[in-house]
């Protein structure tokens, strides 16, 4: 139900925690991060309170790294549980996924890569993006994510981390809203204002179909061609 993502020179995990207590007031069962420090990605996640996942990473020190994604669920697909809390990861854990929404067709999606060996361990219809990205990848993340755009019916909004693209992050939406800014330290990505408003009040709206690849210095924007297109800011003038 809420999702924050950041990659910049901070560290990662205090800010993920931070964005997804301003999500909190639209409600939740579970919470989890995962936060890169070029090595590997950590991950923790848990139902219930984010308190819980305060606790598990000691307020987000645990998790050092300074490009991470972060979720509340209000689950759809899979009873609230720590294994089918997000993130959600592919196989080797080199793709890791958050998501708002629902795949609708996820059950057939799910089949088909089945019958290609992939192994399901949670009931969400998650995990399908995370292992439908797999198939799709060849180091290339934005046509990964172009591929899995054309294969997923349903409602979306993403953020994604490559493991071997340890300095970026990406976005992507479907009928679920999705914002993005630039902070002074990095960039941030969130499912709602709140969340990005102590760093930046200049915030690009994603529309439908649109990805965003974030680095620390700097926001592309693409749509489902693969073809960068410009956007405005919208300055947030209101407080929440
Ligand atoms: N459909 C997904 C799940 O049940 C995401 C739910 C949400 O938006 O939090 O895991």
């Amino acid at each position: 139900c809420g999702i924050v993502g950041y990659v910049g020179e901070e560290q990662a995990a205090p800010i993920l925690l931070d964005g997804l207590a301003k999500l909190e007031y639209r409600g939740y069962d579970s919470a989890g991060i995962a936060v890169y420090d070029g090595k590997e990605i950590e991950m923790k996640k848990s139902k219930g309170r984010l308190k819980v996942l305060n606790e598990l990473t000691h307020d987000g020190a645990t998790l050092p790294g300074t490009v991470g994604i972060g979720h509340t669920r209000w689950a759809t697909h899979g009873e609230p549980s720590d294994i089918n809390a997000h993130p959600q990861f592919n196989k080797n854990e080199s793709i890791v996924v958050v998501h708002n929404g629902i795949i609708e067709n996820y059950l057939k999606l799910k089949n088909k890569l089945i019958s290609k060996g992939y192994e399901f361990i949670s009931d969400t219809d998650t995990e399908v993006i995370a292992h439908l990205l797999d198939y799709y990848y060849s180091g290339n993340p934005l046509r990964a994510i172009t591929k899995i755009m054309h294969r997923m019916e349903g409602s979306y909004a993403l953020g994604i981390m490559f493991k071997d693209h340890p300095d970026e992050l990406y976005a992507v939406r479907k009928d679920s809203p999705l914002i993005v800014g630039k902070a002074e330290s990095g960039s941030i990505i969130a499912s709602d204002v709140p969340a990005v408003l102590k760093y930046t009040r200049d915030v690009y709206f994603i529309e439908n179909e649109e990805i965003v690849r974030l680095t620390e210095d700097t926001l592309e924007f693409f749509n489902v061609d693969e073809e960068q297109i410009q956007k405005e800011a919208a300055h947030i003038d209101w407080d929440v």
